[in-house]
């Protein structure tokens, strides 16, 4: 369901007369009434309208308001919509109290004075706003947190959370994975010669390169600086190597350019390594075995791919 609409109020009473008294109080503050007159067609009209406010009667035909309220705060969509009861003088408390623990918003008695309604109506909807403003606040702050800045693509945190989660349903089936780690090759050189600009740019258009060419399932992030990580789930050596290259000719057939420097060829140097193999039975270990499959690719003469392979003498390094 999609979200609530704001202007929209489901008013809900099994006498028609309450009904009217409400829409007369509320005529200003919504644009849309919707109207039920009783627990099962509100139930009805809040799932097909998406009201984004709720006036609720307490003792209604076959649903009653108690019913239809703890229904609304058990959907995920009418957890946050303000609901308003109303009921007649007879044991007020213990309905307000009621209607309260079942998840109402607020409580008036019948007959109401409208301009209370109005008031009532009012800081619930402006509590609702203002909720809804931290929503999205957190939402952006959530993705903050897992994106680089710079190139647009998951972070190193994001990449870290994300192959715990992948290794521990791994675990389970028992499943292998190849890291890349991809450094570009000379990049000082182009902060150098054609400025600091210029860097981002390609870092900018690598990591949308990357991306464009990873497909579904695999995990790409910037790991730092110049270097980005991708891994590929239940993929074994061969293939990894055969996806490495892809990775890096992309990257070499490409010429960068832009209003600010002049085209400019770049070439990746990717260290690879398998998980689980020998003593790669972590991602630490497995972050140190790609990463010394890349010192070599870099001291052998880069624009290359290494595939680390464990030999039972070795202690971490490439054998
Ligand atoms: P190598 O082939 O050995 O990897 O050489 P390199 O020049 O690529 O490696 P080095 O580690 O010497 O330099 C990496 C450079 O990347 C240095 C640093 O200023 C630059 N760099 C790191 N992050 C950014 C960034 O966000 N923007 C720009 N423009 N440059 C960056
Ligand atoms: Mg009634
Ligand atoms: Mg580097
Ligand atoms: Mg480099």
């Amino acid at each position: 369901m999609a979200a609530p609409i704001t202007g929209k109020v489901l008013l809900v009473d099994d006498s028609q007369q309450a009904r009217l008294a409400i829409k007369d109080a509320l005529r200003d503050t919504f644009s849309i009434f919707v109207e039920a007159d009783d627990g099962l067609s509100a139930i009805k009209a809040f799932v097909e309208e998406k009201p984004g406010f709720i006036i609720t009667d307490i003792e209604m035909p076959s649903i009653n308001g108690y019913r239809f309220i703890s229904t609304i705060r058990n959907m995920e969509e009418g957890r946050d919509v303000p609901i308003i009861m109303l009921s007649g003088t007879k044991n007020s408390l213990k309905k307000k109290l009621t209607g309260f623990n079942l998840g109402a918003s607020d409580f008036l008695i019948k007959p109401f004075d409208s301009e209370e309604l109005l008031a009532r109506v009012k800081s619930l909807l402006r509590m609702r706003n203002l909720m809804d403003e931290l929503k999205e606040k957190n939402a952006l702050l959530e993705k903050l947190a897992v994106t680089d800045e710079l190139t647009g693509l998951h972070n190193r945190r994001h990449f870290f959370e994300a192959l715990r989660e992948q290794l521990a349903l791994g675990l389970r089936h028992n499943f292998k994975l190849a890291c890349l780690l991809l450094d570009i090759d000379f990049f000082k050189k182009i902060n150098d010669t054609c400025g600091h600009m210029a860097g981002d740019d390609v870092l900018r258009k690598i990591g949308a390169l990357l991306a464009s060419c990873k497909r579904e399932g695999e995990l790409l992030a910037r790991f730092g600086g110049e270097e980005f990580i991708i891994c590929l789930f239940n993929t074994d050596s061969e293939n990894a190597i055969l996806a490495a290259d892809r990775f890096r000719n992309l990257i070499k057939s490409y010429s960068f350019s832009s209003s600010f420097y002049p085209a400019t060829h770049i070439t990746l140097s990717i260290g690879l390594a398998i998980y689980p193999q020998g003593a790669v039975i972590s991602i630490d270990e497995l972050i140190k075995a790609a990463d010394s499959a890349l010192y070599r690719s870099k001291t052998e003469g880069r624009d290359r791919v290494t595939l680390y392979e464990w030999a039972p003498s070795s202690t971490g390094n490439q054998s």
